[in-house]
Formats: C-alpha cells, structure tokens, sequence
C-alpha cells in the first residue's frame, strides 16, 4: 500500500504537449479518477506513472522513492487497459497466473493465490475456459484479476468499463468500488465519463489539453468547479450558462442577462460575466414567488423521477423578447411544452465566471429582500 506522487510532469511526444506541469498527490488508499475529454492527456498520466512513457520533466514517486529511473516491471504497479490484453490462446487460470510464473514464484502458493483471487471477483467456475468463450464482463474481472493476483502498490486501470454495454456497466461500477474496499489500496482510474467519475471517486483530477484544471471531491467540484470548462463537463444535466454584463445599478450593481436583472455584490468590475446554476438549483412553479421571473416551458425531457425542463425566461412585465434560456430539474410530468411557468434561482448557488471562464470567488447573488 501506498501513495504516489507527480511532481511538475511534463510530457511532450514532438509539437504535442500530451502533458503540461502536472502536480498531483494521491494518497495511500485513495480511489483517484482522472476524468477529461478524449486526447486529453488521460493515458499518458497513467503510463508516467506506470513508467511505461518517460516524461520529459518532472518526477514521479511512489510511495516515499522517486521512480524516474526505474523499469516498468520495479514499480509494482499493474495496470488494466481497456482492451484487457488477455492472452487468448491462455485458459483464464494461466492468464491470471501468467504474471506469477514469469516471477518463479512457487506453484503451490500461484494456485492458492489465483483461486482465491479468482473467487473474489467470481470468476472461479470459468478457470479452465478461454478468453474467447467469456463475456465482456467476465474477460474484464479476468483482466482485475490479473492484476490483484500480483499483489502490486497500487492499481492503474485505463477505462476499464469502456467496453462493457451499459447495464453491465453500472453492476461492474459497483463492483469495482466495493473491491477497492475491500483491498484498501491505491486506484487510480481513467475516465471520460463524468457519471462514472462522480460514482467511482473519492476525488476527480480534471484533465483537459493536458493539464490539470482541479483535483478535488466530487461535491466540490459539483459546487466550486475551478472555471467554466469543470463546470459543464461534470454534472448531469449539465450546468445552465447566463452570458451576461455587470452594470451599475442604483447604489450598487446588477448582473444583467436579458430580461434578467440580478442585483449582486462582489467586486465592482463592470463588464462580461458568467452566471452559472444547476438544474437543480433552479425552481420553476405556476405561481410568481419574490424574485421569481415569467417564462414559458420549450422542452421536456423525460429522465424517469424527475424531468429536465428547458425554459425560456420572460423580462417581468416587459416585452416577450429578448429571452434567457435555463433549464431546470422538477417532477416528472408535472409540465408540457408551451406551459406558463415562474422561474427562480437559489441565490447562494449561483456561480459566478470572468470572460476568461474562471469562477469569481469574490462575486455572489444580493440576498433578496423580502
Ligand atoms: P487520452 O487518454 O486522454 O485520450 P492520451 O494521453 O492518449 O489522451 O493522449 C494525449 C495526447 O498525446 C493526444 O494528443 C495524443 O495524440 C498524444 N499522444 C499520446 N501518445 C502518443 C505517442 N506515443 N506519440 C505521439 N503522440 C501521442
Ligand atoms: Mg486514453
């Protein structure tokens, strides 16, 4: 068991910057995800730290031993790729052996250790067949459990689930997490499937062209994304956006977006800003509450318990148009297409972005007076 640590690591392949000063702590035991967009630099890290890519600057250390120069095979690290790399003319008893053989460990000690491995991920009665002859998910758990077979510091899996149909998908979600559990050790997993990072994580590294935009819990990123690009990738539906423009009001200032007029305080700046909310922290009713804004319902989506309602937002009082479109999570069924409706945000929950996309601490919703 132990931690590992990137210190400053850079990795180039020619013009391409697959890496960019990336410092990142994972500490012993923790399920880390790494999470961005495809060709953000996801698999690289991971080969960094496998010590199958050599990065260009920085350190990398495992545990307390800086392993810049160290092979692959020394770090005792495993790691599972998507494509599982089973060896297909192997039964699953001698894939999972495999990595113990080429180690001379003794035979007695190889067969207790991949029966009871292969007991773990239950996959005990399919030892004598062929990679060929299972299921995506069984050659998945056959890959795990090649690599919980070696006994190794910590776990690196490259999109492991990928490959799976979702309904297996989401049961193999479970799975994994309760292994981690029970195994206590380091995971550090790919993804850039923002539902399976928030289900799987204790913390989310957010990568995107290469660098590290937050680390952090999922409830945190959920509520303080690090800039606007964190915010809509995480989250589901995906956060609403206001474009809007800061300006003078009275004796203060206002966030202006349309027909919308959102008195705030903060810094007394006077140009474009970002108003972002969930969904879920926006509430539509058929009656105006203090504050509330007329709209009229454009889309329903349908997602089981609840629906995604996407609104166009009225001024109050003034003209249909211009309009301001949000969205809003609320029971299901309970409004159509066309429906009148009154629309207010949670104040507390607004999050404010500069024209550079990265959020204003500084700035919040004036609480209403009432
Ligand atoms: P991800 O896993 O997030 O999809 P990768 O780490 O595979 O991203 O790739 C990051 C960037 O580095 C991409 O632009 C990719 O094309 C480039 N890259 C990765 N491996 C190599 C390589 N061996 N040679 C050249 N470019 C590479
Ligand atoms: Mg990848």
């Amino acid at each position: 068991m132990t931690g590992i640590r990137l210190e400053n690591v850079t990795k180039r392949f020619k013009t391409t910057v697959a890496v960019d000063d990336v410092s990142l702590q994972i500490p012993d035991g923790e399920f880390l995800v790494i999470l961005g967009a495809s060709g953000s630099g996801k698999s690289t890290i991971l080969r960094l730290i496998a010590g199958l890519e050599v990065q260009t600057s920085g350190h990398v250390y495992i545990g307390d031993m800086l392993v810049d120069d160290y092979e692959p095979r020394d770090r005792n690290i495993a790691m599972v790729f998507q494509s599982y790399a089973l060896y297909p003319h192997l039964t699953v008893y001698n894939n999972i052996a495999f990595g113990l053989k080429v180690r001379r460990v003794e035979k007695g000690e190889i067969d207790r250790r991949v029966k009871s491995t292969a007991q773990l991920l239950g996959i005990d009665d399919t030892l004598d067949r062929r990679p060929s002859e299972l299921s995506g998910g069984q050659r998945q758990r056959v890959a795990l459990a090649r690599a919980i077979v070696r006994d190794p510091e910590a776990f690196l899996l490259d999109e492991p689930l990928s490959n799976l149909d979702a309904k297996i998908r989401s049961s193999a979600r479970v799975e994994l997490k309760r292994l981690h559990q029970q195994l206590k050790q380091t995971f550090v997993f790919v993804t850039h499937d923002q539902s399976e990072a928030m289900t799987l994580g204790d913390r989310l590294a957010i990568v995107h062209h290469g660098k590290l935009l937050q680390c952090d819990t999922p409830e945190q990123v959920l509520s303080r994304p690090a800039n606007r690009y964190v915010a809509s990738f995480v989250g589901s539906p995906e956060m609403v956006f206001l474009e809007g423009n800061v300006a003078s009001t009275g004796s203060g200032f206002s966030f202006v977006s349309g027909p919308v007029v959102i008195p705030i305080r903060g810094e007394s700046r006077v140009g474009p800003v970002t108003i972002g909310l969930r969904p879920w922290d926006v509430a539509v009713g058929r009656t105006p509450q203090p504050g509330s804004l007329p709209g009229r319902v454009t889309g329903v989506e349908r997602l089981g318990p609840s629906d995604h309602l996407f609104v166009d937002v009225h001024g109050a009082g003034g003209p249909p148009t211009p309009t301001a479109a949000v969205r809003a999570l609320v029971r299901a069924y309970e409004y159509d297409i066309g429906d009148s409706v009154w629309v207010a945000f949670d104040p507390d929950r607004a999050l404010f972005f500069d024209a550079q996309g990265e959020r204003l601490d500084s700035m919040s919703v004036l609480p209403r007076r009432s």
